[in-house]
């Protein structure tokens, strides 16, 4: 069994981390940058590593650093959370050839999926559908490249095999305007990633973001978890999910479902896993795989009553997954809203000590935050700072408590995009459900900066 677990991560995640180390009476040492001394997880923590100064790469992405941290403690775990080295291949491995289990796949897994052209392929062979599209990198030559779109047919988005968090992405409505747009993709690719590979794909128009949450044990048992529908985006960045999907076909629902699991099951997937797909016209097409933990976990916890980041801790303990799937049962409906410290308008990031702060309540309501009275949230990381989970035995009454608990929540002294989520809970085409991964941005959003950011 895992005696210690150190957690590379910082904000609610660390905190959430912390309490499932403590479930399981697993003793916890937190991590942290100069600014994040009093993050709420540092305090709560076994023992605590300043790692580094404020900048990720002199802390939370300074490989070195966290593995000293393990040593000095006497960890013999690291939970990488999400983001940061999470999804770092060469994290893993040195963590392992150190003699500390990783939380979460094995590094030839992380790779593999962690480069998106190799997922595709990967998720070709295990029989999950794909985008139509190139299927690999685009050559150089682009004559090859046009036959490639053509064949496809316009309009196309080109990707960044190494792109994630919403960025290396393009939309090619027109032969015309190809060869620029690849070449400035390839360009930003470079520049962000490090790596130039681009691929291209059918550019669904109207497509929905439906994604399924699996576990696996590393040796051919997994199970899924149902669905989340994370159709609610800006500039490609979830703002609002839920679970499960709504007014989805029951049949393609399950054909899906299982399709992940035999496909987690053939790839003797470990840990806490998440196939994501875009949904249009009845069909599902795969576009990538993310392996770790997401911020939209409490979807599915609340849903499922299943507790994911304890999955995941005794799945790296034990090397068994005792959940089978005639265990899991869907109750309700669950949604999250992604609190953000940024101004409602122009979404700029918004730093600061917040002066107070009440958490809602309630039947139905659950708040993970590391945000406290006096709590200054620093202007170097992700501006997250809680998520609210409702759950109710309908999706109408998991909205309303959503309504009560937005109205409820309270944080003083910094900007938020509480305003922006009370307006989708309130506009009629999300009650409606269904929306697709355009809608916050056409019909919510509609401001002119947003423009020239249509796609
Ligand atoms: P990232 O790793 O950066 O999150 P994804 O490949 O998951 O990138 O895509 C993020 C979002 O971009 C999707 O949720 C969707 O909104 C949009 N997108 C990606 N591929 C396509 C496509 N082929 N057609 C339409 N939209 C797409």
């Amino acid at each position: 069994m895992i005696k210690k677990v150190l957690i590379a991560n910082r904000g609610e995640i660390g905190l959430r981390i912390l309490r499932a180390c403590k479930a399981l009476d697993i003793k916890t040492v937190a991590v942290y940058s100069e600014v994040d001394r009093d993050l709420m997880h540092v305090r709560l923590a076994d023992e605590s590593v300043c790692i580094g100064s404020n900048p990720s790469s002199e802390s939370y992405l300074n490989i070195p650093r966290l593995i000293s941290a393990c040593e000095i403690t006497g960890a013999d775990a690291v939970h990488p959370g999400y983001g940061f080295l999470a999804e770092n291949a060469g994290f893993c491995e040195q963590l392992e050839r150190s003699g500390f289990i990783f939380v979460g796949p094995s590094a030839d897994t992380i790779r593999q999926m962690g480069d998106k052209v190799s997922a595709i392929q990967m998720a070709k062979s295990l029989g999950l559908p794909t985008v139509p599209g190139s299927g690999g990198p685009l050559p150089e030559d682009i004559q090859k490249i046009h036959a490639i779109a053509d064949g496809v047919g316009y309009p196309i988005i080109i990707k960044a095999a190494a792109g994630g968090g919403g960025k290396g992405m393009r939309v090619v409505n027109t032969a015309r305007e190809l060869e620029n747009a690849v070449q400035l993709t390839r360009n930003e690719a470079e520049a962000a990633f490090g790596s130039g590979v681009v691929y291209l794909e059918k550019f669904l128009t109207h497509p929905r973001h439906i994604e399924v949450q699996v576990l696996g044990d590393g040796r051919g048992h997994a199970v899924h978890l149902g669905n989340r529908d994370c159709s609610m985006q800006r500039r490609h960045q979830k703002v609002l999910e839920e679970g499960m999907a709504p007014d989805l076909p029951e049949q393609a629902v399950a054909d899906i479902l299982d399709c992940c699991v035999r496909a987690s099951r053939q790839m003797s997937y470990r840990g806490a896993g998440t196939f994501e797909f875009l949904y249009e016209a009845g069909c599902f097409y795969f576009i990538e795989m993310n392996t770790r933990i997401q911020v939209e976990h409490p979807v599915t916890e609340m849903i499922t009553g299943v507790d994911l980041v304890t999955q995941q801790l005794l799945i790296a303990a034990t090397g068994q997954l005792a959940l089978q799937q005639e265990h899991i049962s869907f109750n309700g409906h669950a949604i999250e809203c992604r609190i953000n410290a940024e101004d409602s308008e122009s979404f700029m990031p918004s730093p600061g000590k917040v002066t107070h702060f009440h958490a809602p309540g309630g039947i139905g309501v659950r708040t993970d935050s590391h945000l406290y009275n006096g709590y200054q949230v620093p202007p170097f990381y992700d501006s997250m700072i809680a998520k609210i989970i409702t759950h109710a035995h309908s999706r109408a009454e998991a909205i309303r408590r959503m309504q009560i608990a937005l109205d409820e929540v309270c944080i003083e002294g910094i900007q938020t995009n509480i305003a922006l989520q009370q307006k989708i809970l309130a506009d009629q085409g999300f009650q409606k459900g269904g929306s697709n991964i355009h809608y916050l941005e056409q019909h919510l959003l509609r401001d002119p900066m947003l423009q020239d950011h249509a796609l």
